[in-house]
């Protein structure tokens, strides 16, 4: 089993090695381009490995069978595709690679974005014996060793590569899937603060909302940064540079107080029973937090935020923490 994890280990190392020198070389000018044209220094295209898949469908399969590899292992390390039709064919092919490593700096799967508007936009590897996405985060690596006592956490490869760039090289990704409490308890490993930094659009508010309370049950506390007028760090890197990225951190929300913000567009604020409601809403979330101190705490400041009477709220949370059992 282990050798086999060795063995999947090693493929995958030797073919982001490849897929490096195929991007340094002429007929990755294409890919290379692509990256520096958005913003990336030739040191971060190396320091993350970048690399380029070409456009022969074949290429990374024959050049691992010459180094000795079976078909076999190459289709286990989720590099290449076998069908009737098609017969083998290599998983990526002319896309820029983003070679996914785990906390130890080991090439575990890949991510490959295609250079244009083609869809998909990006392709993952498939799960295999050392790629689990839901306990592995993009940039794990490098950001274990920042001297920051918490992480920022957001959506993309990019947004993680120009973060770094900028020198926020505490920013880490979940690996094209939603964050889970097997990230979160890989995170507490390092940090016990995250600072949300997801996309602007309502699947990165969608996807912050979620966040939070699994965060919470993994005792890590969550801030939330917004990045409008821009749809990602990237884009606000590169926008508004790294000063204002900086005063967005300093900015950033508490992640509670982020939800019920975004749970009050929901109601008539102006509106009694409406805003009854949305406190009886806040009410069932009040009760979820254990201590009794931070509980007393939220109900202040809910309390102050939505100009309501603090012992009328509290009075509300105990009671429904009565209904709810
Ligand atoms: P870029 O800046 O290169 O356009 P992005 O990171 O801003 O990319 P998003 O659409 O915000 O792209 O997606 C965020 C992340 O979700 C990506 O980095 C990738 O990990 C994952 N992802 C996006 N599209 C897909 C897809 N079609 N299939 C699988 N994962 C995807
Ligand atoms: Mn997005
Ligand atoms: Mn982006
Ligand atoms: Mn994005």
């Amino acid at each position: 089993r282990s050798d086999l994890k060795a063995t999947l280990l090693e493929i995958n190392k030797i073919a982001a090695q490849y897929y490096y020198v195929q991007l340094k070389s002429e007929r990755g000018a294409v890919a290379y381009d692509y990256l520096t044209d958005r913003g990336l220094s030739e040191e971060t295209i190396k320091s993350f490995g970048l690399g380029f898949a070409t456009k022969y469908s074949n290429d990374l399969y024959n050049y691992l069978k010459r180094k000795g590899y079976s078909e076999e292992l190459i289709r286990q390390a989720g590099l290449i595709n076998i069908d009737e039709k098609n017969g083998v064919y290599d998983k990526f092919w002319n896309r820029v690679m983003f070679p996914i490593m785990d906390a130890n700096s080991r090439v575990i799967g890949f991510g490959g974005r295609v250079m244009g508007d083609a869809k998909p936009k990006y392709l993952n590897s498939p799960e295999t014996a050392v790629f689990d996405k839901s306990r592995n985060l993009y940039g794990l690596n490098r950001a274990r060793t920042s001297r920051k006592s918490y992480f920022l956490v957001c959506e993309g490869y990019m947004d993680v590569i120009s973060l770094h760039q900028a020198g926020f090289t505490n920013a880490v990704a979940s690996l094209g899937t939603a964050l889970t409490s097997g990230h979160a308890s890989l995170i507490k490993r390092y940090v016990s603060e995250v600072y949300l930094t997801y996309d602007s659009d309502d699947a990165g508010t969608r996807a912050a909302l979620r966040a939070v309370p699994i965060m919470r049950e993994a005792g890590i506390a969550a801030k939330v940064i917004r990045m409008d007028p821009y749809k990602d760090p990237d884009e606000f890197i590169k926008n508004l540079g790294a000063e204002e990225f900086e005063k967005r951190i300093e900015n950033a929300r508490n992640g509670f107080m982020f939800s019920l913000e975004i749970l009050s567009k929901n109601y008539d604020m102006e509106s009694p029973e409406e805003k009854t409601a949305f406190f009886q809403e806040t009410a069932k979330r009040l009760i979820e937090f254990e201590d009794e101190l931070e509980r007393n705490n939220y109900i202040e400041a809910v309390a102050k935020a939505y100009r309501v009477n603090p012992d009328s709220l509290q009075k509300l949370v105990t009671k429904t923490a009565i209904k709810e059992g």
